[in-house]
């Protein structure tokens, strides 16, 4: 049995929260769905809420269903239960400590939206709040990779429709001094004719190793043969089209670039690629760790000697699948509503 957070003890090293009967309440606001979950530990939750997000009958109306699927799970698990906290998780960049909205791509019309506010005046408490991806981030080095392998401070990249990032050090989210920090996804992959990118430039990785930059090299290199989905283009790739092939080599190529940017910059020891297309991680990585190996000096001198270890070795450098799958981002609100009760503070604010 994977062992839970309860039995490494990381709420009294990192959230100040006591196990037994307390619980969260966590929010994944998307722009496609929204998801509440109420939480006591481990990688399991007491009790799901699944609703769309009617982003098109407004912001308020938004707000009150992510405020009423609170009430109910706070009223459900009050009881035996203490509740020591809501987390929240919403698309980014978002400006912090105020908890306003920066013209988020997946959720239109809502630049410069309060939305802690408007969430705190409607519960008539406090809330916290983070990107998703940083809450993929803190979840994963808390009840995934990093807890398995006893790492504190990490990269990840979320690979899906976009590509979303969060740093964590040292067993913290690194917000920046904005909340706007760990945005690789807009780290320049192509510096001449890049493809132009929802947050204002052109040639970002997440033009070019997201779902969407695959369906988009799939159109431009099969023409009307192109198949509707990433995994489709995946599937032709594995018997053998010479062309979905080479889509995945860009996949690694870009994910190397970025990396190499990172890996010599930050000197982390782990960087974990999530999301749905690292389903093709054995169409992509093969590339991705022959250029990185080519372009990173420090990825050199910190080479592991196994790419998938049982155990990490000390000081070396790896970039491993992340293992906590999509319920990642909701894990990590959760993991936010313990520690809003905690008086620990954040890196960078
Ligand atoms: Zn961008």
């Amino acid at each position: 049995m994977k062992k839970g957070a309860a039995e490494v003890g990381i709420w009294d090293e990192q959230a100040g929260v006591g196990m037994s009967g307390a619980f969260s309440i966590g929010v994944d606001l998307g722009g496609t769905n929204l998801r509440v979950a109420a939480y006591s530990g481990g990688t399991d939750f007491l009790e799901t809420i699944l609703l769309p997000t009617r982003l098109a009958a407004g912001r308020e109306r938004v707000v009150s269903d992510i405020c009423e699927a609170i009430d109910a799970l706070a009223q459900r698990h009050n009881g035996q239960r203490k509740l020591a906290g809501i987390g929240i998780g919403t698309p980014g960049p978002l400006e912090l400590p105020r908890g306003v909205l920066r013209n988020p791509p997946n959720l239109p019309g809502w630049d410069g939206f309060p939305l802690r506010s408007a969430i705190t005046a409607k519960l008539n408490r406090g809330v916290r709040l983070e990107s998703d991806a940083n809450n993929a981030a803190l979840a994963e080095q808390c009840l995934g990779a990093g807890l398995r392998y006893g790492v504190s401070t990490l990269c990840m990249l979320t690979l899906g429709t976009g590509v979303g990032s969060g740093l964590i050090f040292r067993g913290q989210v690194w917000n920046g001094v904005t909340g706007m920090g760990g945005e690789a996804g807009h780290m320049i992959v192509q510096d001449q004719g890049g493809e132009p990118c929802g947050c204002g430039g052109s040639g970002c990785l997440e033009q070019y190793a997201s779902a969407k930059a695959v369906l988009r090299m799939a159109r431009e290199r099969l023409g009307e043969e192109a198949p509707a989905s990433a995994h489709d283009v995946a599937l032709l790739a594995r018997a053998g089209d010479a062309r979905a092939c080479g889509i995945f080599d860009a996949v690694g190529h870009s994910l190397a670039v970025a990396l190499t940017g990172l890996i010599n910059t930050l000197n982390m020891p782990l960087y974990l690629l999530g999301g749905g297309l690292c389903d093709a991680w054995d169409l992509f990585s093969p590339e991705m760790f022959r250029e990185l190996h080519l372009r990173s000096y420090i990825y050199r001198l910190t080479e592991p000697s196994e790419l998938e270890p049982e155990r990490l070795e000390e000081k070396k450098t790896y970039i491993l699948r992340a293992q906590l799958g999509p319920a990642a981002g909701l894990l990590g609100a959760c993991l936010l509503g313990f520690q809003e009760s905690s008086s620990m503070g954040r890196v960078g604010i």
